[in-house]
């Protein structure tokens, strides 16, 4: 008996257990299937976001797990609202995101010629008829969910006025909305999808790919599971909200001599919270210039996270752990940005920035010296090596770090009080300076020079360790705090204007930075310490440099949220 791979690879048995991979498991080991092929088919009408990650993930993952194969597949059957430009994005988005699809890069596009063969089958064996009745007739005879639908007064034509009409129809004879083809099915199914479905319109438009070549093009329901089959795809795997169009994806196969049988299963969408992921939302956002585009590092897009400094294997990270499942649910966001930070946390080099600049002046450090300091690049990974910091009489601390009158938990710096300078010294602050508002913007402090690299050799501790930077030898910056985009955990995108968070963008822009950040390309992240992962926006310069803040290092959003909301 030669060995089947497949079946071997399904008893090595994937870390992942899901109904997905338990049934694609049982039909592998029964016999059932003896190989595995899905397939990703983005609709190229927008920019790919995170809930296609979990279906890229899903349906990219299984193939690996089970040795088998997976497409990737444009479904560009609507010219109306298909870009070349959002195709070119899809696919640097799945490559970004770790996917290769090889050489099984498709499109409905592709299957044409085939799906109107198939069509003009359907009419020829009577399953199939041409409809004169207007989008607003076909609406009101269609029924409801408890009263059926009424007959197309030209659902009787014969086979032979059916098909000279569609050619019709192909041969751009008709203006836009004028006629369609629908199955001949049952207007008085319970399940809607059956009341003899539209398979194919009228579309003015250029495609991307096919030009002018066509005046009539499919419904998603007759490409489908059409050119499921034609890519012989074992498990068509989609989300639940067509669950049911399941029953007419049966039905097409059944009723078309198309070369193999796949079949659909469905799972729960992703829902994130604070997020939309409704693409119709999404271009409205960009459309109308509510955000920087489709890589608005505010946007759940793979584009924008990619801008925010996610790295894809935090998003891959994500999806396992949020797993697949039928039912539905709501993922917090705490639950992605522990994501990010697992996957920033072992390679980010730190880095040292004060967001909000509060000035400090050590009185005994000599006037216009400075020294190198060591700082490690990584603390938890010594071979990470390395940097040197400038330490000098004028440095910045956080403007949080310091409180005049600390309440007792409080173990920064304080009048009177002790506290450590990341990788420098130990200082003291001696005086308080105020402008005539009454507001602190100065410390004068003093420094123990026998504490050089942070310890005191008496054994002497202190509480807090603040991070800083040289005034002299740093740079100005700007950092972008980037916040959930809804106030509300579950946006009603009825009003999706209403419910956009006023602090979904905080800009700082008298941010002081070590030199070593001078060196970071777009691309790169690095932790700011004590403040989290922080990465170069594109829009900055050499004289203006941006950062965009990838995640904080504690789950803190819920303080950015106006009140009532968190
Ligand atoms: P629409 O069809 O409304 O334009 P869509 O988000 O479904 O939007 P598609 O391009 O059709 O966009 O989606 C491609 C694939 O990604 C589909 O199989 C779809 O089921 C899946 N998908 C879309 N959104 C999610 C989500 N939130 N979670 C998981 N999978 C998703
Ligand atoms: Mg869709």
């Amino acid at each position: 008996m030669t060995s089947n791979p497949n079946t071997d690879a399904a008893t090595d048995a994937p870390e992942t257990r899901d109904f997905v991979r338990e049934l694609i498991r049982r039909e592998l080991a029964e016999g059932r299937v003896d190989r595995v092929v899905t397939r990703f088919p983005p609709e190229p009408n927008g920019f790919l976001h995170i809930g296609h990650a979990k279906a890229i993930c899903l349906n990219f993952g299984v193939a690996e797990e089970f040795g088998g194969l997976c497409n990737l597949r444009f479904d560009d059957t609507n010219p109306a609202k298909e870009e070349q430009a959002y195709i070119d994005a899809i696919l640097e988005d799945v490559r970004w995101l770790g996917f290769d699809w090889g050489d099984r890069l498709f499109h409905a596009s592709d299957y044409f010629d085939q799906l109107y063969a198939w069509a003009e089958h359907l009419i020829e064996t009577g399953h199939a008829y041409v409809d004169d009745q207007s989008a607003d007739e076909m609406r009101a005879n269609r029924g409801t969910l408890t009263e059926p639908g009424t007959d197309s007064p030209y659902r009787g034509r014969s086979v032979a006025e059916n098909l000279d009409l569609f050619r019709q129809m192909r041969d751009g004879a008709f203006p836009e909305g004028a006629r369609v083809l629908r199955a001949k099915i049952d207007m008085a199914s319970g399940n809607i999808n059956l009341r003899d479905p539209v398979l194919y319109r009228i579309v003015d438009r250029e495609h991307p790919r096919t030009g002018r070549t066509w005046s009539i093009y499919p419904s998603y329901d007759f490409a489908h599971g059409q050119s499921d089959a034609i890519e012989g795809i074992t498990h068509s795997l989609c989300t639940l909200e067509f669950e049911a169009h399941r029953p007419l994806y049966d039905w097409l196969l059944d009723h078309l001599p198309v070369p193999s049988r796949p079949r659909q299963f469905e799972f729960a969408r992703l829902n994130l919270a604070h997020t939309v992921l409704s693409k119709r939302v999404l271009t409205a956002l960009v459309k109308e210039g509510v955000v920087d585009g489709w890589d608005d590092p505010r946007m759940p897009t793979l584009a924008g996270l990619r801008r925010r400094g996610v790295p894809p294997e935090a998003i891959r990270d994500f999806a396992k752990a949020v797993g697949v499942a039928r039912a539905d649910n709501l993922v917090e966001i705490a639950m992605f940005d522990h994501a990010v930070r697992d996957a920033l946390n072992p390679s980010a080099p730190r880095r040292m920035a004060v967001l909000r600049p509060l000035k400090v002046v050590i009185e005994n450090y000599p006037e216009g010296e400075t020294e190198q300091l060591d700082a490690a690049n990584n603390p938890q990974d010594p071979e990470a090596g390395s940097r040197r910091i400038a330490f000098g009489r004028e440095l910045y601390i956080e403007r949080d770090d310091f409180l005049e009158d600390p309440p007792k938990k409080f173990f920064r710096l304080a009048p009177g009080r002790e506290v450590r300078l990341r990788y420098a010294y130990f200082i003291t602050c001696r005086e308080v300076v105020k402008d005539a508002a009454g507001e602190v913007v100065e410390l004068r402090c003093t420094y123990d020079p026998a504490t050089r690299g942070g310890d005191a050799p008496d054994g002497r501790k202190v509480k807090g360790t603040l991070h800083w930077v040289s005034a002299t030898d740093s740079f100005r910056a700007e950092a972008r705090l980037i916040n959930p985009l809804f106030s509300s955990p579950e946006p009603d995108v009825s009003r999706f204007h209403e419910e956009i968070n006023p602090g979904s963008l905080e800009v700082l822009d008298d941010v002081r930075c070590e030199m070593a950040l001078k060196d970071l390309s777009v691309g790169e992240v690095v932790q700011f310490e004590r403040l989290g992962y922080f990465t170069p926006d594109r829009d900055g310069d050499d004289d203006r440099p941006v950062f965009n803040r990838t995640v904080g290092l504690r789950d803190t959003f819920s303080r950015t949220l106006p009140s009532g909301k968190r």
